[in-house]
C-alpha cells in the first residue's frame, strides 16, 4: 500500500483523499447520475466499490432495505473471491474472522445398519494448490460491510442510498437516456415516487429483479425449484464433525450440507426439502424451524442435535435459471447500438446453494461491468467495450449452471444410485478448480488477445485470472506476491518479465522500457497530461537476477514513474527473482523475456515477446477503440 505521496498522512492511510464527485457529494439523490446501481447485494456493492475508484463518475446505489443487511443469505467464499478481496484491501481482515475450509467429510449410511450414518471419506479442499488464498465461510453481511467500507473510503466516497425501491425504467435519447422511477420505502416520503436520469443502470437486484423485467429479459430453466431448510444455529451435539464441512446422506435419501461458520460455534445446515413442483403455491415456505430441526435429527441418527439458539433460518427455494441476455440490447440490435442497462448476479442466473457459488459469481459480474463503465465514462475506451460484459459473463453463468446441476443431482442421489462408493467425493476432488472460481476463461475480444504467443508464458493462460507468484522488490528487498500489488484501482497492468541481461545494457528490456516511456504508440502515451505517469497503466519489471544484482538507477524510467503533486519517483515496481521460488520457473516464462498484460479485473489479456511493441501498441489501440496504426 502506498501513501504519503501527497504529503504526510497522519490518519488511517486506507481512507484515500476525496476527489472529483467525492468532494461535496450530495446526501440526496441527484436528478442526473452517470451510473445508477440497483441493489446492495454482493454484485451491487462490488460494482459500487470499484466505481468509487473513478471519482470523475457520479455513481449512486439505491437499495430498498432501510439499512445494511444484518444476517443470513450466502456464506461460501471461494478462493477466487478472496483473491478479489485482496485487490479491495480486506483479504487478510476477513480471513482472520472467517471459518477456513481445509477438508470436507462425507457421511453415508452404515452398510451394516443403514439407519445409522458413518463417515465414509474425507477430501482435501484444495488438493492441487489452485490458489495461495483460502476457501472461507463468512456471512454475506460481513462481505458487504467490507465493500461498503472500501467504497466510502475511496475518492468518490460512495455510500448506499437506502430506502429507495426501483419501480421501472425507460431508455430514451440524450446524455442521460435512462429514466428510472424510484419509490421511497422509508422515511417521511414513504410511498412517494420520483424519477432520476442515468447514463447507465446496473441491475443488481437479485433473483426477482425488476430491472431484468423492465428490459424484457426472461429467465429460462427448470420449471421446478429445489428447496432447502437453511438454519444458522448454535447447538449441543455428539456429531463429531460438526466443525467440518460435510455432505451427509441418510438411508432414506434425506441429506444435509453442513457448513461450519465463523467464530467456532455457529454452523449452518442445509436440510434438503426436495423438488418443489411449479404448482406448490409457496407451501414449501411454510416449513417451520421445528420441522427443519426434526428432519436434521432424523438424518443425523444415531447422533443428536440439541439446538440452543437459532440465529437465522429460511426456506431457500431456487431453480437453475439463466436469462437470455445480460443487457438491454435485443438480438436484432446487436452491432447497431451499445447497452445502457445491465443485469448482474442473481438477476441473471440462479442455481442451488450446494456448490457455494451465488455470492461469488455475482461479485465477479459486478467486477466485470464496473471497471468497463468507469473506463467508458472516463473516455479511456469506447462504449463498445460494454458489449463484452454480456458476452463474457453469460458463458460463465451457463457453465456454472451446468456444473451445479451435476453437483446437486449427485448430492440428491440415494446411496444405491451411485456407480461407485466414492463417486461423490471423486467428483468433488476432480472438479475442485470450478467451485474455487478459477475455470473462467474469457475468449478473444477487444480486451483479450489470441493465444498465439502463449508458449512464452504457459503459466499465465490468456483469458484466465493472473495467478500470482513471488518476486523480490528491489527497493526494499521485500519478497512479495506480485499479483497482490495490483489493487482494484481500474488500471491495466503491464508486467515485463525481462530478458537475461541486467538493466542499463541496451537489452531488449531496456528498449521496451524506452518505447513504453517515449513512443507515441505506447499505451502510456494515452494517459491524461499532468497526472501521474502511471495513472492508467501500471508497468512493472521483473528481472531474472536476485535483487542484490539490480542497479535501480539503471532501470528504464517506464518502471519508475513520477507520481503525486511532488512528482516523487516510485521505486516499488522493480523486482528480482526469489531464488527459492523463481517466478520464471513457477509460471513457465520464456527466458528470452515476455510481456504479460493483465486487465483491471485481474484476467490475463495478452502475452507478447519483448520486441512486439507494434502488437502491444495495436492491442491497446483496440482497447481505446482506435484503428491500430502500429504494426509488428
Ligand atoms: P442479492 O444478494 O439478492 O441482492 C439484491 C439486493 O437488491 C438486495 O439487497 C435487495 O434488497 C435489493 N433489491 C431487490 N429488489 C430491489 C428493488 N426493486 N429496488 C431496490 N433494491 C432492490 N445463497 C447461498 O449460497 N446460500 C443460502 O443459504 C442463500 N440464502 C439466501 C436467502 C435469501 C433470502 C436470499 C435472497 C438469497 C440467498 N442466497 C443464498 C443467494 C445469495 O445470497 C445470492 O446468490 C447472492 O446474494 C447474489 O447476489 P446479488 O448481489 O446478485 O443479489
Amino acid at each position: 500500500m502506498q501513501f504519503h505521496h501527497h504529503g504526510y498522512v497522519s490518519g488511517d492511510p486506507r481512507i484515500e483523499p476525496a476527489a472529483g464527485t467525492g468532494v461535496d457529494r450530495p446526501a440526496e439523490l441527484p436528478e442526473q447520475i452517470d451510473v445508477l446501481i440497483v441493489g446492495s447485494g454482493p454484485a451491487g456493492m462490488l460494482a459500487a466499490a470499484q466505481l468509487a475508484q473513478f471519482p470523475s463518475v457520479t455513481t449512486r446505489l439505491v437499495e430498498r432495505r432501510p439499512g445494511r443487511l444484518a444476517i443470513g443469505q450466502a456464506d461460501g467464499i471461494q478462493a477466487r473471491s478472496v483473491e478479489t478481496f485482496q485487490a479491495f484491501g480486506f483479504a487478510e481482515r476477513i480471513t482472520a474472522e472467517a471459518y477456513q475450509i481445509t477438508e470436507m467429510a462425507f457421511w453415508k449410511p452404515d452398510p451394516r445398519d443403514p439407519s445409522r450414518i458413518v463417515r465414509s471419506a474425507r477430501a482435501q479442499d484444495d488438493p492441487h494448490g489452485i490458489s495461495e488464498f483460502p476457501h472461507l465461510i463468512v456471512n454475506q453481511a460481513r462481505v458487504l460491510d467490507y465493500f461498503a467500507e472500501f467504497a466510502a473510503s475511496s475518492p468518490a466516497r460512495i455510500t448506499p442510498d437506502y430506502g429507495y425501491e426501483f419501480v421501472g425504467l425507460t431508455v430514451g435519447d440524450g446524455e442521460f437516456p435512462v429514466a428510472v422511477t424510484l419509490k421511497h420505502t422509508a422515511g417521511a416520503e414513504e410511498g412517494t415516487e420520483r424519477t432520476v436520469h442515468a447514463k447507465y443502470v446496473v441491475g443488481a437486484d437479485g433473483a426477482r429483479s425488476r430491472v431484468r423485467s423492465s428490459i424484457g429479459c426472461t429467465l429460462a430453466g427448470d420449471a421446478a425449484n429445489h428447496a432447502w431448510g437453511v438454519m444458522d444455529v448454535v447447538a449441543s451435539t455428539d456429531f463429531p464433525d460438526i466443525r467440518l464441512k460435510c455432505a451427509i446422506q441418510s438411508h432414506d435419501g434425506g441429506s444435509i450440507l453442513l457448513i461450519p461458520r465463523e467464530g467456532g460455534h455457529l454452523f449452518r445446515m442445509y436440510v434438503d426439502l426436495g423438488e418443489v413442483p411449479a404448482d406448490d403455491a409457496g407451501n414449501v415456505r411454510k416449513t417451520t424451524i421445528e420441522q427443519i430441526i426434526a428432519q436434521a435429527n432424523a438424518i443425523l441418527s444415531p447422533y443428536t442435535l440439541d439446538v440452543r439458539n437459532v440465529a437465522w433460518h429460511s426456506v431457500y427455494e431456487v431453480g437453475h435459471r439463466l436469462t437470455d441476455r445480460f443487457d438491454d440490447v435485443l438480438p436484432e440490435e446487436l452491432g447497431d447500438r451499445t447497452p445502457r442497462v445491465f443485469i448482474t448476479g442473481d438477476a441473471c442466473h440462479t442455481h442451488s446453494a450446494k456448490a457455494g457459488q451465488g455470492m461469488n459469481v455475482s461479485m465477479q459480474d459486478g467486477f466485470n461491468i464496473a471497471w468497463k463503465l468507469g473506463h467508458v465514462l472516463e473516455g479511456r475506451s469506447p462504449a463498445s467495450l460494454l458489449s463484452t460484459y454480456s458476452a463474457e459473463r453469460q458463458v460463465v453463468a451457463k457453465n456454472l449452471i451446468d456444473f451445479d446441476k451435476t453437483w446437486s443431482t449427485m448430492m440428491a442421489k440415494k446411496p444405491e444410485e451411485f456407480s461407485s462408493p466414492s463417486e461423490l467425493e471423486d467428483f468433488y476432488v476432480r472438479t475442485a478448480e470450478f467451485p474455487a472460481g478459477f475455470m473462467t476463461e474469457y475468449t478473444p475480444s477487444m480486451i483479450v488477445g489470441g493465444a498465439e504467443q502463449q508458449e512464452l508464458a504457459a503459466g499465465f493462460p490468456v483469458g484466465k485470472r493472473f495467478k500470482s507468484a513471488r518476486a523480490v522488490r528491489v527497493s526494499d528487498t521485500n519478497p512479495l506476491h506480485l499479483g497482490h500489488q495490483a489493487k482494484a484501482d481500474g488500471r491495466w497492468r503491464i508486467y515485463v518479465f525481462a530478458d537475461p541481461a541486467l538493466p542499463g545494457t541496451d537489452s531488449p528490456t531496456d528498449a521496451l522500457g524506452e518505447w513504453l516511456a517515449s513512443s507515441p504508440e505506447s499505451p502510456l502515451a494515452a494517459q491524461p497530461a499532468g497526472g501521474d505517469d502511471d495513472a492508467w497503466f501500471d508497468a512493472r519489471v521483473i528481472y531474472q537476477h536476485p535483487h542484490t544484482e539490480i542497479d535501480i538507477n539503471a532501470v528504464p524510467r517506464a518502471f519508475k514513474p513520477e507520481v503525486g503533486p511532488f512528482r516523487l519517483t516510485d521505486l516499488n515496481k522493480v523486482y528480482g527473482v526469489d531464488p527459492a521460488a523463481d517466478i520464471f520457473d513457477e509460471r513457465q516464462l520464456d527466458r528470452a523475456g515476455v510481456v504479460v498484460v493483465v486487465r483491471p479485473d485481474q484476467y490475463v489479456a495478452t502475452v507478447l515477446p519483448l520486441t512486439a511493441t507494434g502488437e502491444l501498441g495495436a492491442f491497446f489501440a483496440g482497447v481505446r477503440g482506435e484503428r491500430a496504426t502500429a504494426q509488428a
